[in-house]
């Protein structure tokens, strides 16, 4: 398989918000998308991916994570009759504002076997937010208070996908709190979530630290 790198901002930076694809077979077809914030639909009309997703998964339901979801459900539904299968946080409330009950038959559940274990990770007092775990392979943390380095699906994983500040606050874990994980875990670790202002401090505390970098748009990955 491969994974994509579609965008890598968090809330209120410019570029594309934190979202990436898996492609299961290595073509680029039955895409499954991993969070789609505000500006993530548009960039996946640029890149004449819309029609080539299958799934969509999301973390959790900031704007930055899920702003253009719908909109792309919708899309995939309406213009391209193929509808989307969705997993991740329940996509429900979701669908409801966006679309009352029409919202219910844009998508469709996730197939008996799809191969996505998810866990609850601490971000906001009273939203759920899930790390996403995919084929055992992928790892992608969502948005997180606390460093996911120490967990079993951290261990076994492929690859690492997490978020982090600078420094850390109420709702993300710093990038000094991963430092604290074993060699083997950082070196599979890549961060995201961050203003391309702050891309050069992130990628000299990534260095420091041990970590394996700092994603960017554009970036593949064979699995
Ligand atoms: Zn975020
Ligand atoms: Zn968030």
């Amino acid at each position: 398989m491969q994974l994509e790198i579609i965008g890598t901002s968090g809330a209120f930076a410019p570029g594309t918000n934190v979202s990436m694809i898996i492609w299961p077979q290595d073509t680029k077809q039955n895409g499954i998308l991993l969070d789609c914030g505000f500006s993530v639909f548009q960039k996946l009309q640029e890149l004449n991916f819309s029609s080539k997703l299958d799934v969509v998964l999301l973390s959790h339901l900031h704007q930055d994570h899920c702003g253009s979801a719908v909109t792309l459900a919708e899309f995939c539904d309406q213009i391209n009759n193929h509808k989307l299968r969705t997993g991740g946080i329940d996509w429900q409330e979701l669908l409801t504002l966006s679309d009352a009950d029409e919202g219910k038959i844009r998508t469709l559940p996730l197939t008996a076997n799809f191969p996505l274990q998810t866990f609850p990770v601490p971000h906001v007092k009273g939203m759920k937010s899930l790390a996403l775990f995919y084929d055992n392979k992928i790892l992608y943390s969502g948005d997180t208070s606390v460093s996911l380095l120490d967990t079993p699906q951290a261990a076994i994983a492929k690859l690492i996908i997490h978020d982090a500040a600078l420094k850390s606050n109420a709702f993300h874990c710093g990038l000094k709190s991963l430092a604290d994980a074993p060699k083997e875990i950082k070196a599979k670790t890549w961060v995201t979530h961050y203003h391309p202002k702050d891309l050069e401090a992130y990628k000299a505390l990534c260095q420091e630290y041990g970590l394996a970098g700092v994603l960017e748009a554009g970036m593949s990955f064979q699995l």
